[in-house]
């Protein structure tokens, strides 16, 4: 199971090693807020290293080096916050930004992909709707110890990859989500407005 975790963005995807805050210390084994920026490889995203989709001034959004799905992204806010545990009911506004930044990087990565198509059959058909899925793994079950939501448009690649972003439905009223160890972005939002930590067992 540890290998299904060991990056959340391909770093044992056979590529060149980025500097990375896990090479030394297992996730999960480390105190949260214990990374140094400098050392962070999200805190320094810059286009030689990565496949930047859109920024601005607190948020950047670019492509995961490992695809689990046709179209894998990550969006991080600039500064440095730990993981989805890190946040509180104040983050709400920055989860939802969160995912309208995403979301906006998918349409333009669709409507490019429509208008590639447009070219080449010379007639463009409209857009077909696809599942997308965001959100958050839960510690000790990520790698990059930045926080980053995953925006994915599905399918997915195969079925492991799925099983690493599975939304688990709340096992009764009184719970926002179910045992998993990524919280859907939907999920995120309810449990921190109402003051609830995100975490692995159901919550
Ligand atoms: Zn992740
Ligand atoms: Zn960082």
């Amino acid at each position: 199971m540890s290998s299904l975790f060991s990056s959340c963005f391909g770093r044992r995807s056979g590529s060149a090693p980025l500097p990375d805050t896990d090479s030394d210390v297992p996730a999960g084994r480390r105190a949260v807020d214990s990374v140094n920026p400098a050392k962070c490889a999200f805190c320094n995203v810059t286009p030689d290293r990565f496949k930047i989709i859109l920024e601005d001034a607190e948020l950047i959004c670019f492509r995961d080096r490992s695809p689990a799905a046709a179209v894998h992204l990550q969006v991080i806010p600039r500064t440095h916050i730990a993981n989805v545990q890190s946040l509180g009911p104040h983050d709400t506004d920055l989860v939802r930004r969160m995912h309208a930044f995403g979301t906006r990087a998918l349409d333009l990565l669709q409507s490019q992909v429509q208008s590639q198509k447009g070219g080449l059959d010379g007639a463009s058909k409209g857009s077909t709707p696809v599942e997308r899925r965001f959100g958050f793994h839960i510690p000790p079950f990520r790698s990059v110890d930045h926080l980053h939501m995953h925006c994915l448009e599905l399918p997915f690649s195969n079925s492991l990859r799925a099983l690493k972003y599975r939304v688990a439905k709340p096992p009764s009223p009184s719970y926002f989500k179910g045992w998993s160890w990524f919280a859907e972005y939907e999920q995120t939002c309810a449990l921190l407005s109402a003051g609830r930590k995100v975490r692995v067992s159901s919550c």
